[in-house]
């Protein structure tokens, strides 16, 4: 019965919604695989059948974001946090050094530069943290980017890092610079690319790392995508752990150890499922549309609200407060009953929070404004 159901529409911004049709194959191969009598949860990562899946994946995440043959894709563990502690050890020690400059634009770009201070010397090349005049508005805290021109980047850093999408504050920036521009021609851009990697084309070739946990926008959580340039590799401090020297991990096509072998299938499934979509480019148009929905709704009213400033706002992550915080616990209850599940926004911002991934479909945005207009109407 469940099965003819209709889904209610998931806006959690992870681990998050994801394709009803690859539930649906996963379901189905959940006992035996192509024929094979296993599980893919039970096949030997060392097998051919496991082979297969692991490099068809990695060859439809190349084909899908056009990842030069120069890069490596590496299937890891230890989530966006962990990536965190992983790139320093792996990319900190390029440079003599030992220096890495973060742009720090809300709560995650903020955690991952705490976290590299570990490893080396750690300087800020950005902040939002503080508020702002920009195109004669005032923009609050964390609600803007920094603007490249103005990073301080010094040349003897091994990287710069950014968060390409703050899954919190829902601001995204996508027009990465080029370093040499900035005085800093040797230094590498570092990018977690967590909750928006494949929802548009990302140029690759602009860093010399590329991160995301999987759990927002490719597949179930405890796998990790990181897409290196070959040339970085090899460099990784003396301390990093083996199973995460990307050098290592690269020459082993991800099978040095174990690696999270049901989440690398079912991130394969999404990347079949983004190929039928029409790939990257196609889930870009769906994205333009389904924020456009919502973001257009938020600003013709006073009664919600979003304080990104408009160039930045993310297409992923939509936070929006509404005008009276005494109705956020009415407008969770009456939206889950109009089976809109997950959408409390972050504690750090408050409100609400629509995470609207590729993997929720137009229809989903369009139920969720309506239900907001009604809300509204109701409570206005
Ligand atoms: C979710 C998220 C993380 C943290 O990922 P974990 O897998 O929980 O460690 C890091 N960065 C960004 C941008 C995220 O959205």
């Amino acid at each position: 019965m469940v099965a003819t159901m209709k889904r209610p529409h998931n806006f959690s911004a992870g681990p998050a919604v994801l394709p009803e049709a690859v539930l649906r194959q996963a379901a189905a191969e959940m006992l035996d695989w192509h024929g094979c009598g296993m599980s893919v949860m039970e096949m030997s990562h060392r097998g051919k059948q496991f082979e297969q899946i692991c490099d068809e994946a990695e060859a439809d995440l190349r084909e899908l974001l056009s990842v030069p043959d120069d890069y490596a894709v590496l299937f890891l563990q230890g989530g966006g946090l962990g990536e965190n502690a992983i790139a320093p050890m792996n990319l900190i020690g390029l440079r003599e050094a030992h220096a890495a400059d973060y742009v720090l634009s809300g709560s995650w770009s903020v955690k991952s530069s705490k976290e590299a201070k570990r490893y080396g010397d750690v300087a800020v090349a950005a902040s939002a943290e503080q508020a702002m005049d920009i195109d004669g508005k005032q923009q609050g805290a964390w609600t803007y980017m920094p603007d490249p021109a103005a990073w301080k980047v010094r040349p003897q850093a091994s990287y710069v890092h950014l968060c390409s999408n703050e899954t919190i504050g829902g601001v995204e920036f996508t027009d990465w610079p080029d370093l040499a521009a900035l005085g800093a021609p040797e230094t590498v851009l570092t990018v977690d690319a967590s909750s928006h990697i494949l929802s548009r084309p990302m140029d690759v070739r602009r860093a010399g790392l590329i991160y995301a946990g999987a759990q927002k926008n490719i597949g179930p959580a405890g796998l990790t995508i990181a897409i290196v340039r070959r040339s970085l590799l090899g460099k990784a401090l003396p301390i990093c752990p083996s199973a995460f020297d990307y050098g290592i991990v690269a020459e082993n096509d991800s099978r040095f150890n174990t690696p999270p072998t049901y989440a690398i299938y079912i991130a394969g499934l999404v990347f079949k499922w983004l190929k039928q979509q029409g790939g990257v480019a196609a889930m870009e148009t769906a994205n333009v549309a389904k924020a456009a929905l919502l973001y257009d709704y938020i600003d013709s009213t006073g009664f919600y609200r979003n304080p990104v400033h408009r160039p930045v706002r993310s297409r992923m992550n939509v936070p929006f407060i509404l005008r009276d915080d005494a109705l956020n616990a009415e407008f969770l209850k009456q939206a889950e009953q109009a089976r809109l599940l997950q959408l409390k926004g972050h504690k750090s911002v408050g409100g609400m929070r629509a995470s609207i991934y590729n993997a929720m479909p137009i229809e989903g945005v369009r139920a969720l404004v309506d239900f907001m207009k009604e809300f509204e109407r109701s409570h206005g």
